[in-house]
C-alpha cells in the first residue's frame, strides 16, 4: 500500500532535482541516504503466524530470511512429521540427529526452565493437546486426566548430547513458546551479516527489527491492548535494533460457561496460567529469549517476573494485569508512552 506513495516521493524527490542546476559530479554513485528508500516487503504465513517482513535492503535478502524462518520452520515444527521435533517425540527415548537451531533453542529453554522454576516447560505439548489448543477443539479436560499427563512433564528430561537429543519415551515437547522470537533473532543476524542496517520484522505478538528506520528515528512499536482483542494500542514502543515479543491470554482462548481459558499454561496445575497478568511484552537484543520469558513471566504472575528481572535482568518489561495496572521496568520509561485514554495506572519499577 505503501509503495506508490514511497515511489511518488522518491519520483518527486528525484524530479526535484532535475529542475536544479547542473553540479559536476565526479562519480555516478548515488548518496546512501538516496539508496533503498523503497523497502523489500513480503507477507509470508510461517509458524502459523502471518508475518510482515520490511527490509530496506534487496529482494535476495528478503528471499533469504524468508528461506532461513521457512527452514526454522521445517526443523522445528511439532506438527510435521520430516521435523527434528517430531523425530525426537517418536524416537522412544532413542537419540535423533538434530541441528544447531535445536541445539540453541533446547538449551535455551532448560536456561529458562531451571531460572523460572519449571514456569517455562517445553514439554508441556500433551497438556497443551488435552485442552484442544492444538486442534482448536477446545475442551476442560478433567483433573485425573491433568495430573496423569503431568507425570510425564518435566524439561529436565530431554538430552543433548553433541549433535543428537533425546526425551524419554511418553514425553513429548513442543518448542512454540521460543521458536517465533529466535526465528525473528536469526532474520535480523542474517540481515545484518548481509550488510542491511535498517529492517523490521512483524511476526504477530513478536517483532523484531534491524536498526532504526531508514532516516535514523527509532521504529515506532504498537503495544497490543490486551483489554481490546479486536485491536487498539496499550501505548507506543520506541525500539532499535531490538525484539519485542507479547505473549497474552488474548492471543488464543476459548470461553466456556463464562470462564475463558488460554494457551499459556501453567506447568504445575497443568491449566491456563492464572497469574493475575493478562500481558507481557518483553524487549531486548535476543528475540528467542524475548519470547521465552514472555511466555513464563506472564505463568509467574508480577512479584515473580520483576523477581526474575531484578535477579538476572538483560531485557525491559511492560506487564498488564487484570487490575488495569501496567508496571513497566525502568530502563523503558523514556521508550514506551502509556495511552492515557485507556484508564490504566502506570508503575514505572526501578531496579
Ligand atoms: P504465541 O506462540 O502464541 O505467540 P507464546 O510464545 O506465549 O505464544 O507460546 C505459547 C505456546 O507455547 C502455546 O501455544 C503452547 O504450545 C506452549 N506453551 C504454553 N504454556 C507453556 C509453558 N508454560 N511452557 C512452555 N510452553 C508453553
Ligand atoms: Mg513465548
Amino acid at each position: 500500500m505503501k509503495r506508490p506513495l514511497l515511489c511518488a516521493l522518491v519520483c518527486a524527490l528525484l524530479l526535484g532535482g532535475c529542475t536544479q542546476p547542473v553540479q559536476p559530479t565526479p562519480t555516478p554513485t548515488p548518496h546512501p541516504s538516496d539508496v533503498a528508500v523503497a523497502p523489500a516487503e513480503s507477507t509470508i504465513f510461517a509458524m502459523d503466524t502471518v508475518m510482515i517482513l520490511r527490509v530496506y535492503g534487496s529482494e535476495e535478502d528478503l528471499d533469504a530470511i524468508t528461506k532461513r524462518i521457512n527452514g526454522l520452520e521445517a526443523d522445528l515444527s511439532v506438527t510435521r512429521e520430516t521435523s527434528q521435533v517430531w523425530k525426537v517425540n517418536h524416537a522412544k527415548g532413542a537419540p535423533v540427529t538434530v541441528g544447531q537451531d535445536f541445539i540453541a533453542l533446547a538449551e535455551l529453554a532448560h536456561e529458562l526452565g531451571e531460572r523460572t522454576g519449571g514456569a517455562l516447560d517445553i514439554t508441556m505439548y500433551p497438556v497443551v493437546r488435552a485442552w484442544g489448543f492444538t486442534t482448536s477443539e477446545y475442551q476442560i479436560p478433567d483433573q485425573g486426566t491433568l495430573d496423569t499427563l503431568l507425570e510425564n512433564v518435566d524439561y529436565a528430561a530431554l538430552t543433548v548430547d553433541g549433535t543428537t537429543a533425546a526425551l524419554p519415551e511418553g514425553m513429548e515437547m513442543d518448542l512454540g513458546a521460543v521458536a517465533k522470537g529466535y526465528a525473528g533473532e536469526m532474520a535480523a543476524d542474517l540481515l545484518r551479516e548481509r550488510g542491511v542496517t535498517s529492517a523490521l520484522l512483524n511476526m504477530g505478538g513478536n517483532v523484531q527489527t534491524v536498526g532504526a528506520k531508514p532516516d535514523g528515528s527509532p521504529w515506532r512499536i504498537g503495544i497490543q491492548d490486551p483489554n481490546q482483542p479486536t485491536g487498539g494500542y496499550l501505548g507506543v514502543l520506541l525500539l532499535k535494533d531490538q525484539a519485542a515479543v507479547t505473549s497474552g491470554g488474548y492471543e488464543r482462548y476459548f470461553e466456556q460457561d463464562g470462564v475463558r481459558y488460554w494457551h499459556i499454561m501453567d506447568p504445575h496445575t497443568g491449566a491456563p496460567a492464572r497469574s493475575g497478568l493478562t500481558s507481557v511484552t518483553i524487549v531486548g537484543d535476543k528475540g528467542g529469549l524475548c519470547d521465552g520469558l514472555s511466555t513464563s513471566l506472564f505463568v509467574l504472575g508480577v512479584e515473580g517476573a520483576l523477581d526474575y528481572w531484578r535477579t538476572y535482568g538483560g531485557f525491559e518489561a511492560i506487564l498488564v494485569d487484570e487490575n488495569n495496572n501496567v508496571w513497566l521496568t525502568g530502563g523503558l520509561k523514556d521508550t514506551f508512552t502509556l495511552q492515557d485514554s485507556l484508564g490504566y495506572t502506570l508503575h514505572v519499577v526501578e531496579e
